[in-house]
């Protein structure tokens, strides 16, 4: 479903991501952890071309994705991201937020658009904030409405960078839930995050990275139990 060959991408000189391959199949799950400045946010930012990359390849769903205009809004919306700073739009209603890609990109009725929005606001559980603005919602109901958002678009894949770092602790679970949710509803999703709770029990593999390439990659329990590098038994010594 996203394939990346040989993808490196550069800042100034300064070179955050090495020579990336990685297959991520359709409904299959992958997290991404590792150490700060490992090139985490940029991997993601460049799947759904944030950021330009600067050599290799990176399909989805078969397609390249173009370089700019039109054709990248569409096939932009067939990657669905969600920021650890939701990135909600403050002046709109979260019913209008989750409607707005819809209409405007994918050209759906209005109508139409709300009514699958409350669909989707129904399952992250918080259809009755619907016509309340985003500043009226606690942190974990705001990054649902982004979580909502971003399926209303009908996405083949999801992005999730830290979508729980910037919560307060209760909150973490009901948004966790709902991507465990997701995951066993057989959404292909990219998922980065030091939750280990949620990588054991829903991905089928775990990406180390850092410095800019990818250290290992295996099962979940591989990872946790039996970590092959010494860099990945450092991390998770800090970590867990
Ligand atoms: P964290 O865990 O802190 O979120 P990360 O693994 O997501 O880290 P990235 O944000 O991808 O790491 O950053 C990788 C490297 O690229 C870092 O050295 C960072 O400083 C640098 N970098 C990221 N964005 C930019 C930018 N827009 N301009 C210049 N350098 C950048
Ligand atoms: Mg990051």
């Amino acid at each position: 479903m996203v394939v990346l060959e040989h993808v490196n991408k550069y800042f100034g000189e300064l070179h955050v991501l090495k020579d990336i391959d990685l297959t991520i199949n359709r409904g299959e799950v992958v997290v991404v952890i590792g150490p700060s400045g490992g090139g985490k946010s940029t991997l993601c930012r460049s799947i759904n071309r944030l950021e330009p990359i600067d050599g290799g390849t990176i399909l989805v769903d078969g397609a390249k994705l173009p370089e700019e205009g039109k054709q990248l809004a569409r096939l932009r919306a067939d990657v669905g991201m969600v920021f650890q700073s939701f990135n909600l739009f403050a002046h709109k209603t979260i019913l209008q937020n989750v409607t707005l890609g819809p209409i405007k990109v994918r050209k759906v009725a209005k109508a139409e658009a709300e009514k699958q929005a409350m669909e989707l606001l129904e399952r992250v559980g918080i259809a009755a904030q619907a016509e309340k603005f985003p500043a009226q919602l606690s942190g974990g109901q705001q990054q649902r409405a982004a979580i909502a958002r971003a399926l209303a678009m009908k996405p083949k894949v999801m992005l999730f960078d830290e979508p729980t770092s910037a919560l307060d602790p209760e909150m973490v679970k009901e948004v966790l839930d709902v991507m465990t949710g997701l995951a066993a509803d057989g959404m292909t999703m990219i998922v980065v995050t030091h939750e280990m709770g949620f990588a054991r029990r829903a991905a089928q593999k775990v990406v180390f990275m850092a410095d800019g390439q990818i250290v290992e990659e295996s099962t979940p329990d591989e990872f946790f139990t039996n970590a092959r590098t010494e860099r990945a038994r450092d991390f998770l010594s800090k970590i867990l």
